[in-house]
């Protein structure tokens, strides 16, 4: 996985849940807003409803009054029955019916007679005896008119009342007037009907200025006789209110009273100058709606917060989750050290900067596989983690560095100057051995390290990585402890030889480009030759000669060498065939055997079918092994070597003395010859060598012992072979008797000769 991936992954979760909280929270805002911006014309509405429904009922109420009174005048056309005691029944009958506490009649001189509901009646009124505002109503029925008072306090009623006049006309002569007087609680009875206003809301009847004439009987309102009173709204709020009712117009007024809100109509009732008030709060009207909507904004809030604390813990978890991603992806689990991956990416990082002065170095302790088994796998981790401390501490800022896997590790350092970078692995190396390894406290720990610049490398980050792996690799096969190989023009040159050999060597084989080349093998006794080691050469289409050490290591590792080593064989058997079909004498030839091939499974088989196949005798082969293919299996080893020996083979083991050589192998396997290497005879010759002389000495006796023939490899000079015949070896090989030479040339020099000896 990716870090920037990660990254933005987790950015665009923040973004997403940032604008999803936003979003919430907005809508809860506009919902809310809306919601009360709905309420509040609903509040309204239903507020002018009401005004219009009181202003029905109360306009109903007073015309059905001044109705009843219209309709009852016919009773009092007749003068007859206006003196009679009949019409004083009959006003008394009227009264009872009608809701009016008082009825009198005026005549035309102005005097009149008055009856109340309990039975009264007074007689020869005088209209100036009686209140003014029953007068005004009176004298505007004697205009014609039917008329119908103000709301006044009548002392001999002991109450509010309201006043009403018709005329009673005969004819078109207004004869006189019926007047009633009426309680005031037919309109407190209207307003004081519950079933439209809330608990908070009030009704009243005003005139226009502002005097409340009529008025449900609620606290707000309490002992308030005029709009002008009231102290508990805002001046500015009053106004508007008293102008609307002054000027006889209908209204909708939002209002605060407490803290509270609340909505005043107003509308003029068509009887005189009265309007109606209606006020009433928004909660009273509807306080379920307005739960709702409380419940709903504490819902929105709620939900958002716990859609907040929701969003942070799904956060933090998903950052913990990302951090514990990132700790697998991109940290070592053993030694908490970066990763391959981290490093790879930082890599790129510094590549994009174009800083190349700087390189990366690969470190690998020699024998870790050793340290593993011997010590234990506990303590090898240890020495790792120890190394990956000791990293952590030697490494400059802008320096970094990683395990790969096992005990490679990668460190890019801030270095262009091989001595430098030479300087800080040996410091390292020495803290490295700074470590007691249990048990073997003075173990020496050896790292062989290989580095490459960045500067060298222009193409790609994989090409650099492989540059440190190829010279680490070249300091692994140099074998010595604590080797630094540097990638330079020289590995260069290798590493594309290298690339080239291993992308070409199939082809090469189909195209017979591995040349048989023979070094002859000389009998130290008469100087006569005796045999030939087969040495490849491969030649190259356009002529270039690639010597075996430069491509036979590669090919041990990928596996090639079977192939070859093979095709070497049947090019040495179709060669004596060539030369005893000339009739020449053959000679032994000796074929290097890659230690691959003798775990092959049918092994001896294929060597039988190429020398059957050629009709070659086994015995003019000879079977080159390794000393160290030996050093597990010997009893396997044996059964091959007397498998080989059985059809003829000779076997001889090559470069002896030159690894791990033991005489105890040399004793236990059945082999005909032995090859002594050629550093011992370089080293033997040497001025200080007399005990290795002695040595060489010595194993040539041991081998005469066991019955094998002794050859000597490398003799260059004359004293060589000197020393080596003295020391009693049997045969002789190296360049004082010849170089490696082609086969067709080896014929022309050694074989032609033994045709003409015959
Ligand atoms: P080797 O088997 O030890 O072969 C002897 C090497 O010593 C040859 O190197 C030879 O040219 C060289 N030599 C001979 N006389 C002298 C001398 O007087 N002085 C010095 N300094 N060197 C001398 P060459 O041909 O380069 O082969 C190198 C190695 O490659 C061989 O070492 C052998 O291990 C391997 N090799 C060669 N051909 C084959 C092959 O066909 N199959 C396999 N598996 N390995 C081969
Ligand atoms: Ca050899
Ligand atoms: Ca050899």
């Amino acid at each position: 996985m990716n870090e920037v991936k990660l990254k933005n992954s987790i950015k665009r979760i923040t973004i997403f849940f940032v604008i999803t909280s936003f979003l919430i929270f907005a809508f809860g805002i506009v919902a809310s807003h809306s919601l009360t911006l709905v309420f509040k014309d609903t509040v309204s509405r239903q507020v002018k409803s009401q005004v219009q429904e009181y202003k029905t009922d109360i306009n109903r109420k007073i015309q059905s009054s001044l109705q009843t009174l219209y309709i009852l005048r016919s009773f009092f056309v007749s003068d007859e029955y206006i003196n009679t005691e009949t019409f004083q029944a009959g006003l008394y009958e009227s009264n009872n019916q009608s809701n009016f506490i008082r009825m009198a009649y005026f005549d035309s001189e102005g005097l009149g007679i008055r009856v109340k509901t309990n039975g009264d009646i007074e007689k020869n009124i005088n209209l100036d005896d009686i209140n003014e505002n029953a007068r005004e109503v009176i004298a505007q029925a004697y205009n014609g008119e039917n008329a119908i008072s103000d709301v006044y306090y009548d002392s001999s009623l002991q109450q509010s009342v309201i006043a009403y006049a018709v005329p009673v006309k005969n004819g078109n002569e207004i004869k006189g007037v019926l007047a009633a007087s009426q309680s005031v609680k037919i309109l407190s009875c209207i307003m004081d009907r519950q079933s439209i206003l809330s608990d908070e809301g009030i009704v009243m009847v005003v005139n226009s200025k502002g005097e409340v004439l009529s008025g449900s009987t609620k606290p707000l309102m309490e002992n308030i006789n005029n709009i002008n009173d009231l102290t508990d709204i805002s001046d500015e709020k009053k106004q508007e209110m008293l102008l609307s009712i002054a000027d006889l117009k209908a209204s909708n007024i939002s209002i605060t009273v407490n803290d509270s809100s609340y909505y005043a109509g107003i509308e003029p009732v068509n009887i005189r100058d009265w309007s109606i008030i209606v006020v009433d709060s928004d909660i009273g009207l509807n306080g379920s709606i307005y739960q709702n909507m409380n419940i709903t904004r504490v819902t929105t809030i709620i939900s958002l917060i716990l859609a907040i604390i929701c969003i942070l813990y799904g956060y933090k978890q998903i950052k913990k989750n990302n951090n514990q991603l990132l700790k697998l992806a991109y940290y070592d689990s053993l030694t908490g050290a970066y990763n391959m991956e981290k490093f790879n990416m930082l890599l790129d990082d510094v590549w994009h900067k174009d800083d190349k002065k700087s390189a990366v170095v690969a470190i690998n302790i020699r024998q870790f596989k050793f340290i593993n088994e011997i010590f234990g796998s506990d303590m090898a981790n240890k020495l790792l983690c120890h190394i990956k401390n000791l990293l952590d501490d030697n490494i400059n800022e802008n320096e970094f560095f990683c395990r790969e896997n096992a005990d490679l590790f990668f460190i890019f350092m801030h270095e262009d100057e091989p001595q430098k970078i030479i300087e800080r692995i040996n410091s390292l190396i020495h803290k490295i051995n700074g470590i007691i390894l249990e048990k073997h406290p003075k173990y020496p720990i050896s790292i062989y390290s290989g580095v490459a610049f960045l500067s060298y490398c222009n193409d790609e980050r994989e090409q650099l990585i492989t540059r440190v792996m190829f010279a680490l690799n070249r300091a692994k096969l140099n074998g010595k402890s604590n080797k630094i190989v540097f990638y330079d023009s020289e590995l260069h040159k290798t590493e594309q030889l290298q690339n080239y050999i291993e992308s070409h060597m199939n082809q090469a084989l189909v195209d017979k480009e591995f040349k048989l080349f023979l070094q002859p093998k000389i009998n130290l006794k008469n100087g006569d030759l005796y045999g030939a080691e087969a040495l490849v050469r491969w030649i190259t289409n356009d002529n270039k000669m690639i010597f075996p050490d430069q491509f036979i290591p590669l090919f041990e590792e990928n596996g090639f060498c079977t192939k070859l080593d093979l095709y070497m064989v049947d090019e040495a058997c179709k060669q004596l065939r060539n030369w005893i079909d000339k009739g020449y004498k053959p000679i032994n030839i000796a074929v290097n055997q890659s230690k691959l091939l003798f775990y092959e499974e049918k092994y001896v088989e294929h060597l039988c079918y190429i020398t059957q196949k050629h009709n070659i005798e086994p015995s003019l082969i000879t079977i080159e092994i390794l000393e160290g293919l030996a050093l597990n299996n010997v009893n396997d080893i044996n059964d091959k070597i007397a498998r080989l020996k059985k059809y003829g083979f000779k076997i001889s083991m090559d470069d002896f003395g030159s690894g791990y050589s033991s005489l105890n192998t040399l004793g236990n396997l059945d082999i005909d010859e032995l090859k002594i290497d050629k550093n011992f005879l370089m080293i033997a010759s040497e001025t200080n060598g007399h005990r290795q002389k002695i040595i060489m000495g010595q194993i040539i006796a041991l081998a005469k012992k066991m019955n094998m023939y002794t050859v000597v490899e490398g003799v260059e000079t004359k004293e060589n072979e000197q020393m080596i015949k003295e020391l009693g070896c049997d045969f002789g090989q190296g360049y004082y008797y010849s170089r490696p030479i082609n086969a067709k040339e080896f014929g022309e020099k050694y074989m032609k000769e033994r045709k003409q000896n015959e």
